[in-house]
């Protein structure tokens, strides 16, 4: 018999409830716009109620959430949100009111672990021990799975934040509030559109000088996490991702500022930079790796 997950993609704009055993198997979806915690939260949890009476009981939930939350087990405010810019949402408790609902076991983690733990279960990382997902889209965010677990410290790891060496002849200021020409102040989806004064997807002739551009810049990000955290492979996902021609560019640029320091055959596939492997599913699985990674804890 398969488990049965629960799944909660916690979004700042939605969130996505998924009934399920995994991305193949998603037997109910539930979308509600983000209120606030008491509204949004019960709203998910009647949702789930209802839903149990139609498929049975939940193994065990998985909640995928808008960041920064707390993850350290041993903090009391472990499973909740923290400081953030979203009206009436710092400290709001997220697994809580499900551990109390369900009595079962409740994973919890950012949206970009989970996508990165779905795609080691189910997805583009399949099979290997050591995965980086990050995606690229409004902000850029990674994961790191080692051996079916995600890596995290004090908190989770913030991999658009590194910094980049600028590229020769780019005055560009970078966008982000914090570092400016950080990785993501330079790469991410609304760096883009500053640079070029057009949206990704209506880049026409300006599209090759900006994949260019943004291919040397993910390179730089990518080199550091090749040489600090030696994954097998990276995905690399987001909006972002999938602008034409970026992938190949992305693996060209790679292996140059690798320089040949390091590089094994393995870095030199085609699938060791790889775009995600599930699609339109991935926050839904990523909300059920989460829960089938607590029940494995249990
Ligand atoms: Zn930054």
């Amino acid at each position: 018999m398969t488990d049965l997950y629960f799944g909660l993609e916690a979004g700042g704009t939605k969130f996505v409830c998924a009934v399920g055993t995994g991305p193949d198997d998603i037997r109910e979806r539930f979308r509600i716009p983000t209120a606030d915690p008491a509204t949004t939260i019960g709203a998910s949890i009647r949702f789930f109620e209802e839903a149990a009476l139609r498929h049975g009981p939940p193994a065990s939930i998985g909640i995928a959430s808008f960041g920064p939350v707390e993850l350290r087990r041993d903090q009391g405010a472990y499973g909740s949100v923290t400081k953030t810019p979203k009206p009436g949402w710092s400290d709001a408790d997220l697994v809580g009111p499900f551990e109390r609902a369900f009595s079962v076991p409740v994973g919890f983690d950012t949206d970009v672990n989970g996508a990165a733990l779905g795609e080691w279960r189910w997805g583009a990382g399949r099979g290997l021990h050591s995965v980086i997902y990050l995606t690229v889209g409004t902000g850029i965010g990674g994961g790191a799975v080692i051996g079916g677990r995600m890596l995290h410290g004090l908190v989770h790891p913030e991999m658009g934040h590194v910094s980049v060496p600028r590229v020769a002849g780019d005055d560009f200021p970078g966008r982000c509030p914090f570092h400016g020409d950080c990785l993501e102040g330079m790469a991410a989806g609304p760096a883009i559109e500053q640079r070029w004064g057009r949206r990704g997807e209506e880049l026409g002739e300006l599209l090759a000088p900006a994949v260019d551009l943004e291919a040397s810049y993910l390179a730089s990000g990518l080199r550091q996490y090749v040489y600090v955290l030696a994954p097998e492979r990276i995905i690399v996902g987001g909006g972002v991702s999938e602008l034409p021609g970026l992938m190949p560019a992305l693996r060209e640029r790679l292996l140059e500022q690798m320089a040949g320091y390091g590089v094994l055959e393995e870095h030199l596939r085609d699938d060791f930079v790889s775009l995600p492997g599930l699609g339109p599913n991935s926050g839904a699985a990523g909300a059920f790796a989460l829960a089938a990674a607590a029940l494995a804890e249990e």
